[in-house]
């Protein structure tokens, strides 16, 4: 399986640690709001790498945080923590957002067919690890207390900016970077905090007892102690999107291999950005586009899946209600055509192992999702093989895609339904009301139903 290594900025043969065995940590949401539609593309490309590595015979465990404490507004030390801001905003305490929006997190990411991962850890479900690696760090000057908090000494590692090139130094430049306010606690502006004690917030509700005084952990170093903690001292696989590059990764990579004395992670994945008409997706900008609001207004969220999968997960794709129904409209056609494949003849595996070995080779190319589709689309179009065999494949396609290609119930109208929406239609036609027709006749078109206007009256027909 070839992977794109952010570390080394190639795309490479991916070797685990251990034959067979894939370790695998990603970085889970901060439970201060809902998440956006941008967050769970982030969440559907990692999805895709589990099931990829599953399909490929790989024995996966995968870890993710859910973050309840300690990121601040501003990725670096600036800002307040956002659980903090949420509790404002809601007259609710710290655990009681985390909760409901843990809840709202995972409704979402079930929604979409995401495997749970195996280890889902609270960050403030870890706060003896953290402590842990802290006072290794300070017992080797690695890390300094000053001002109250807990810094790590980033001048204490070699390449510090490996993940990016040692481009991006200029990133914790005070002024240059949004958010970054000069500290003068640190000994170099680009240290970061392992630990905040009251002295950065006097009325900081979660707390904890530590050595080094009362206090809360940073962000940073959660997801270095939980994986460490959970997953061991070598990973294979560490991801996020790509914001998380700098400073989170380039930040759990130093704090990380400065506890263990090694190299901890091989892989480092990224997944590019879903953009809104505004940008980088906000959870602050216009309509907050969740997948409850998808579904509100009557999508389908396995859509949204598709329309991710049709694009590669390191490339930007632009949201918007076009491309969804688009999206829509095409997996209900392929679900529809599907349908229609009568299930008979036997078995044949050379033709399973064929296709199979095709639509791996699709993914083993950086997960090139299109491609695996386009192989999907081969199998419909062969007409020498088939249906059980077509069936069987389709099957095991869908263990990667997970848009439920064979639905138990293809989501047809009943005939008589079809019938009424094309009577409300000529009637819409008769007042003159064509924005109400073309809207009956285009949502009819989304569930896999074209009209036909012949002279006689219309017909219709189920498209695909
Ligand atoms: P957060 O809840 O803000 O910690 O973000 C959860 C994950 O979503 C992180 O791994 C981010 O890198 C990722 N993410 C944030 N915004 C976007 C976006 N617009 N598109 C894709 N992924 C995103
Ligand atoms: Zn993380």
């Amino acid at each position: 399986m070839k992977l794109y290594n952010t570390l080394t900025k190639k795309i490479e043969e991916f070797i685990p640690n251990e034959e067979g065995k894939v370790k695998i940590y990603t970085c889970g949401p901060t439970v201060y709001h809902y998440a956006h539609i941008g967050n769970m593309r982030n969440y559907i490309g990692h999805d895709v790498l589990v099931r990829t590595l599953k399909y490929l015979g790989y024995d996966v465990t995968r870890a993710m945080n859910i973050t309840d404490v300690g990121h601040l507004t501003s990725d670096s030390d600036s800002g307040e923590d956002k659980m903090e801001v949420a509790k404002k905003r809601e007259g609710k305490t710290a655990y009681e957002i985390a909760d409901f929006y843990t809840k709202a997190f995972f409704s979402d990411f079930d929604e979409l067919n995401n495997l749970r991962p195996d280890i889902i850890e609270k960050a403030t479900a870890n706060i003896d690890m953290y402590i842990k690696m802290i006072q290794k760090l300070l017992d080797e000057d690695i890390a300094y207390i000053s001002g109250g908090n807990v810094y790590f000494d980033i001048s204490r590692v070699k390449n510090y900016y490996c993940l990016t090139n040692n481009s991006q130094e200029d990133k914790m430049v005070v002024g240059v970077r949004e958010g970054v306010d000069f500290d003068n606690n640190k000994r170099n502006q680009a240290d970061f905090a392992l630990w905040f004690t009251t002295s950065k917030f006097e009325n900081h509700e979660m707390l904890w007892d530590s050595p080094f005084g009362t206090g809360y952990p940073g962000w940073h170093i959660e997801c270095s102690g939980i994986s460490i903690k959970h997953l061991g001292e070598y990973l294979d696989i560490h991801g996020g999107g790509v914001d998380n590059i700098f400073p989170h990764h380039t930040n759990e990579i130093a704090q990380s291999e400065a506890y263990l004395g090694h190299k901890w992670c091989n892989y480092w994945f990224h997944n590019e950005h879903l953009l809104d008409d505004t940008g980088k997706m906000s959870k602050s900008n216009g309509e907050f586009l969740t997948v409850s609001l998808l579904k509100d207004k009557g999508y389908d969220p396995i859509s949204f899946r598709f329309l991710c999968l049709n694009s590669h997960y390191r490339k930007q794709l632009l949201f918007s209600y076009e491309a969804l129904n688009q999206a829509e409209t095409t997996l209900k056609k392929l679900r529809n055509k599907i349908a229609n494949i009568k299930d008979d003849g036997n078995f044949w595996e050379e033709v399973f192992k064929k296709y199979t070995e095709s639509f791996k080779l699709a993914l083993e190319q950086d997960l090139n999702t299109a491609n695996a589709i386009s192989i999907l689309y081969d199998l419909l179009k062969d007409n020498e093989v088939n249906g059980h065999t077509k069936l069987e494949l389709i099957k095991s396609f869908d263990q990667v895609l997970a848009v439920e290609l064979i639905r138990e119930k293809v989501e047809v109208e009943a005939n008589e339904d079809i019938l009424k929406l094309i009577e409300a239609r000529n009637e819409a036609r008769k007042k003159k009301d064509f924005e109400l027709a073309d809207s009956i006749r285009d949502d009819l078109y989304k569930k896999g139903i074209e009209l036909i206007d012949t002279r006689e009256g219309t017909t219709y027909k189920i498209v695909g």
